[in-house]
């Protein structure tokens, strides 16, 4: 690209103020921009002459040293400005998705957010209050979400004129192509923020942690999701907050599993209480219970302790299945053997065919 003089493109002076170059780049953006001269092959690269221009002679620092040396040091390219609005176009051109000016400033409501929470079984009985670590967006505190410094605000954008639309007009073999993207400069927004706010650097969010009180209610299930409206991220352009979804994780228990609202375990007992019956203390989870051990139990008999399960969520409560497993007794004692002995005879059950050796049996009572 020639080098011609950048005050001469926007046909400012010399000493021309800040204002006298943004509205001589505004008349002369106007005039040429593509949009307007479409029978022109030539305004496409006078746009964009007049774009790199301003870019330099708008900024203080750049404008002084292109003063002083006649080029912007640093820069490969005799007007320097950076990033090619035309080559960020092409992107937008093939990219999958055009936003329109009417997206773009269009309230954006936050996102939702999701967060696990693991709770016990006990917990799910009685319901619990938890609090959560949230890492979130926030509206930037010092810009109030604005993303211009406190005491600035957004320009119309120079490069679109406020439109927030460019036109690219192309010269191909089948004739002139003309399309529509929006403007690299102000991302289709039409305005821009000279100033950016320093915390959040222009995006009017920044990341925070923050306590969030969740209340479990009783009966909740594993997978289960409660919903905190408003606790997910921050909108932004006024739209409202995202939600909060916690899913729920309820623990693996050592003694219970759960079934709905039932709960299901199992415990041991001896031979005799199987055979004679009992009343046990037995630990159920909300607290200690008696079970009733009709005479003549089973092994793998379940009892059913009503209403001692766990509540669902309307409050209804479930019941506790108890499965027994009868331990039959080892090692017994010499007097133990000698009344089960005698106890087998008296039901008839003899050990007649199968009698232990003289010496097995002496051995039995020496244990
Ligand atoms: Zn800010
Ligand atoms: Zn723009």
């Amino acid at each position: 690209m020639a080098s011609r003089d950048l005050y001469e493109i926007l046909g400012v002076a010399r000493r021309a103020t800040q204002e006298d170059i943004k509205q001589a780049y505004r008349r002369l953006a106007r005039e040429n921009h593509p949009d307007v001269r479409r029978d022109d092959p030539h305004a496409t690269e006078r746009f964009k002459e007049i774009n790199e221009a301003y870019q330099i002679l708008s900024d203080p620092a750049k404008r002084s040293q292109y003063d002083r040396y006649g080029r912007v040091v640093g820069d490969a390219e005799p007007f320097g400005g950076g990033i090619n609005p035309f080559d960020d176009l092409f992107d937008f051109f093939f990219g999958t998705r055009t936003a329109t000016r009417a997206d773009r400033e269009a309230p954006e409501r936050g996102a939702d957010l999701r967060h696990g929470l693991e709770i016990t079984l006990e917990e799910v009985a009685s319901g619990t209050e938890k609090r959560l670590k949230v890492t979130r967006l926030e509206t930037c505190p010092a810009c109030f979400g604005t993303g211009a410094e406190r005491g600035s605000g957004r320009e119309r954008c120079p490069t679109c004129d406020g439109t927030g639309q460019m036109r690219h007009v192309q010269r191909t073999v089948l004739g002139t192509m003309t399309q529509i993207g929006p403007c690299p400069e102000c991302r289709g927004e039409g305005t821009y923020i000279p100033r950016p706010c320093r915390q959040c650097r222009g995006a009017g969010q920044v990341e925070a942690e923050r306590e969030v009180t969740v209340s479990v209610p009783a009966g909740i299930e594993d997978g289960m999701h409660l919903r905190l409206a408003g606790e997910g991220e921050a909108g932004v352009r006024g739209g409202g907050r995202g939600d909060l979804f916690v899913v729920i994780h309820v623990a693996p228990h050592p003694v219970f599993t759960r079934r709905r609202r039932d709960l299901f375990c199992e415990t041991e007992i001896s031979t005799t209480q199987a055979a004679l019956g009992d009343e046990i203390p037995f630990k159920a989870l909300d607290g200690e219970v008696t079970l009733t051990v009709p005479p003549g139990t089973q092994p793998g008999t379940t009892l059913t302790v009503r209403g001692r399960g766990l509540p669902d969520l309307r409050g209804a409560r479930g019941h506790l299945h108890v499965t027994v497993k009868v331990a039959i007794p080892r090692n017994l004692t010499a007097e133990q053997r000698a009344l089960l002995e005698e106890f087998a005879r008296l039901r008839g059950e003899g050990r007649g065919g199968r009698r232990k050796p003289i010496i097995k049996k002496v051995k039995d009572l020496l244990q």
